[in-house]
């Protein structure tokens, strides 16, 4: 048996002698030693090689990952010890270590519910979503931090989306089935806004309706985000909802316009005979409206007509055989548009039949480009237009092609 005293020496004395002969000072092999360490769960000592390695190869993704993982590992203990201060620590310095890896900002986003810190929660868990979307246990978490946050609408969205991916998930299902049975009973709590959307309404617009568009829209912030490669907007994005009577004479539009985005998303509610919208037709028009507001995020005025429309009408509804027709004859008699001729912001010259036609063939350019095609170029294209690249120069480098191939292209899918 050693004494206390004795083998505190001798362990002074081990790492002294590793430290002037055996210290390997190749980050390489600083790291796999932590790597041994960490899988023989010395996630201390794996801590100190990963930072050895980290001095001399701060630019290392592998090592960055590593020393990341050292962190969170350590933070699950301290965590696990119900120290949620010092693992909250940790996961902090992991988060300025490896800024791309959305795991340590879930781990946090966690803890800081456990500790009540519902709005620290919300902001990590969001960060999360927006470098990674798509990781349900994220999204999940989220939808807690909304429902404790008393915004019922943003976190069905989420609860909405998990149980959607994965079925599965029974306690997220008991738990969604009871927070929806308290909603019903609380209908009369005057809310005017979720999480990224601030509502404003006439008298007489009910708390299901509002909670509707809501809805809609929370679930659009995610859904279009996600399919354009992580756009989102900033909040608060302000929306107006009417009667059709109200919409009118608000904007001025005929009543053929369904909606607007005009810096704010403003919807009739009704047709005009007063008429509510149905779900479908409603959810349309906000999605589309919705669109125009990323796009606008992304590329601010630079995006071309044919595009902007294109996308809000591609991504809020499919092809329907009446746009079909439109188009087809168009092109028999060689009066479809060149795209060279949408590109202007306002095409207020048109007439409502060459408005009808011009839309119809800007959703069947978008459909095409994105279903060949897919989020995969569309992002670069749009970072491109963003950037201030003219539109057919962005169209050819991302996907080969010039307006007048598009066109033939879009005339032969028909
Ligand atoms: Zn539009």
């Amino acid at each position: 048996m050693y004494g206390m005293r004795y083998s505190l020496i001798v362990m002074g004395l081990a790492a002294w002698t590793a430290l002037a002969a055996e210290v390997p000072q190749d980050p390489v092999e600083c790291n796999n030693l932590g790597i041994q360490a960490y899988n023989a769960g010395r996630f201390e000592e794996s801590l100190k090689w990963f930072e050895r390695a980290y001095r001399d190869a701060r630019d290392n993704e592998v090592v960055r990952r590593n020393l990341c993982n050292a962190r969170q590992a350590l933070a699950n203990e301290l965590a696990k010890n119900n120290n949620l201060s010092d693992a909250v620590k940790q996961l902090n310095q992991a988060i300025g270590i490896d800024p791309e890896n959305p795991a340590p900002l879930i781990q946090l986003g966690a803890y800081c519910l456990r500790m009540d810190r519902v709005s620290d929660a919300i902001f990590r868990l969001e960060e999360a979503i927006e470098l990674k979307p798509g990781e349900l246990d994220a999204h999940e978490l989220l939808g807690e931090a909304y429902y404790r946050d008393n915004d019922i609408p943003s976190a069905r969205v989420q609860w909405d989306y998990v149980l959607q991916m994965d079925p599965n998930r029974k306690e997220l299902k008991e738990r969604y089935d009871k927070a929806f049975r308290e909603e019903s009973v609380e209908t009369d709590f005057n809310r005017a806004g979720s999480r990224h959307f601030k509502i404003s309404y006439p008298k007489g617009m009910t708390y299901p309706l509002r909670a509707r568009v809501l809805n809609i829209l929370e679930g659009a912030y995610w859904d279009i985000g996600r399919k354009l490669g992580g756009i989102y907007p900033p909040p608060p994005i302000q929306v107006i909802i009417y009667d059709a009577t109200q919409f009118s004479e608000a904007t001025q539009m005929d009543a053929n316009i369904g909606a607007v985005y005009d810096g704010k998303i403003r919807a009739p509610m009704t047709d005009d005979s007063g008429q509510s919208l149905v779900e479908e037709e409603l959810k349309r028009r906000l999605v589309h409206e919705y669109v125009h507001v990323v796009i606008r995020h992304r590329c601010e005025d630079k995006v071309p007509w044919w595009l902007n429309e294109g996308l809000a009408e591609t991504l809020s509804r499919e092809m329907d055989a009446g746009e079909t027709e439109i188009l087809r004859k168009a092109y028999a008699g060689g009066v479809n548009f060149h795209l060279a001729a949408l590109e202007a912001h306002q095409l207020k010259a048109l007439g409502p039949q060459a408005l009808r036609l011009a839309y119809a063939q800007s959703h069947a350019t978008v459909t095409l480009l994105w279903n060949r095609f897919g989020q995969s170029r569309m992002q670069p294209f749009l970072g491109d237009i963003a950037a201030g690249i003219a539109p057919e120069e962005a169209l050819r480098r991302n996907y080969r092609k010039t307006y007048l191939k598009l066109e033939e292209e879009v005339e032969s899918s028909l």
